[in-house]
């Protein structure tokens, strides 16, 4: 017996759930690259991604996923030897901080924990000790996808400046940008990037980048600057170069019309769409986890992302049960723990493209899951996820 016909249900964050609109939008020949159509798309979007990073720097598109966006940064910034300090929130700082050690970067990271934000205290004692100035950039994410960390990226910005620090802020939005507030100016971050397959809702394979004035300088002078990333050949005259070869057409497409729709929400609105509804799912983990099996895992509510909720599960539970009956009984993907976690924690996704009946529709699942399996959990996850919103979206 299964539940699971049409169409399967991604709660796994990245590639998150695409609209209609966006699929659609790619159903079309591509432009003749050398058209003021071509130009006039990238200047739209070139333009509006620098909305979204709030910053008065210029953006710049890759084709690359995320992974591709940080080395771009590395690049165009930094030079073999060149010190980074990783602050640790779980698995993608470091992951960042290893493609900079693998440019050839000396690499420190400054431990955190899996099961919670990087203190902005600790990073302001860490560089008041660098009396030297060493350490050239420092590399952190405002959500961490694998803990579900967030990272309260003003607060480390305030830091930086207490400890009167030069180095380059660079901050990765990949799982956070367009569903939670993001000031890059105004919190004082030399570089972003992010990504378009997650809280932007389209397919994977571009990577953004934008650039504040003091990052612009540090290029002049960056020795790993290599002729893809480079933003000096990217600013070049001919449209061409702003891909440094041809232009991902359909993928812009499909951009264009995921920013249409999140201005035409209004990014306000899409904010509060998603601290609602992350709030909603942890409602729902709160009550499961009277059970005994489940918990948070990141333990300080206040430090809990709006775009995924990682639940740790004791030992001895199988979640590859949990996963199998989710995606097979019930078309319902569901993230898995990776790095640390791996097999002992399931994620929930609530980024992007999402709404109460998507976001009720997977908690129930859950909780159908964990019914039928007899996984212990408090009852009425639903229930309370429900009141919630109810609750919170009056009539
Ligand atoms: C997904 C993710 C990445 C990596 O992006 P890819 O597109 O998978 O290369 C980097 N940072 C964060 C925070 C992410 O969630």
């Amino acid at each position: 017996m299964a539940v699971s016909a049409g169409r399967e249900f991604l709660a796994i964050p990245g590639p998150t759930n695409m609209p209609d609109e966006v699929l659609q939008a790619m159903h079309r020949p591509a432009l003749d690259i050398y058209s003021k159509a071509m130009v006039d798309l990238s200047e739209s979007l070139l333009h509006d991604l620098s909305r979204l990073f709030a910053t008065r720097g210029k953006s710049y598109i890759y084709i690359a996923n995320g992974h591709g966006a940080w080395e771009a940064v590395i690049s165009n910034v930094l030079s073999r030897g060149d010190k980074v300090l990783v602050l640790e929130s779980g698995r993608f700082a470091r992951g960042w901080g290893n493609a900079a050690q693998a440019m050839g970067c000396e690499v420190e990271v400054l431990p955190g924990d899996w099961r919670r934000a990087v203190k902005p205290a600790e990073v302001e004692e860490r560089l008041r000790r660098d009396r030297n100035h060493d350490i050239k950039a420092i590399l952190v994410v405002q959500v961490d996808t694998a803990s579900s960390a967030y990272n309260d990226i003003e607060a480390i910005g305030r830091a930086i400046k207490a400890a009167n620090h030069p180095a380059l802020f660079m901050v990765d939005a990949v799982a956070s940008l367009g569903c939670m507030p993001f000031e890059m100016d105004e919190w004082g971050i030399d570089v972003a990037m992010s990504g378009s397959q997650k809280g932007l809702m389209s397919p994977p394979g571009l990577g953004f980048v934008a650039v504040g004035d003091r990052a612009r300088e540090a290029h002049q002078t960056a020795g790993l600057r290599t002729p893809y990333w480079d933003w000096t050949n990217r600013d070049g005259p001919e449209h061409y170069q702003k891909y440094a070869g041809t232009a991902p057409v359909h993928l812009l497409f499909a951009l264009r019309k995921a920013l249409d729709m999140l201005f035409e929400e209004s990014l306000e609105n899409t904010f509060i769409r998603h601290r609602l509804l992350a709030e909603a799912v942890r409602r729902a983990v709160g009550v499961w986890s009277e059970g005994q099996v489940f918990s948070f895992n990141i333990e300080d509510a206040t430090e809990r992302a709006d775009t995924v909720t990682t639940v740790r599960a004791a030992e001895g539970h199988d979640l590859f049960a949990l996963h199998r009956y989710c995606k097979e009984k019930c078309g319902l993907v569901l993230g898995v723990g990776i790095g640390e976690l791996q097999d002992r924690a399931f994620r929930i996704a609530h980024m992007g493209h999402i709404n109460a009946p998507m976001i009720l529709g997977t908690l129930g699942v859950i909780e159908m899951a964990l019914t039928a399996l007899s996984i212990p959990h408090g009852k009425g996850g639903v229930t309370a996820a429900v009141g919630y919103l109810a609750e919170s979206v009056p009539a």
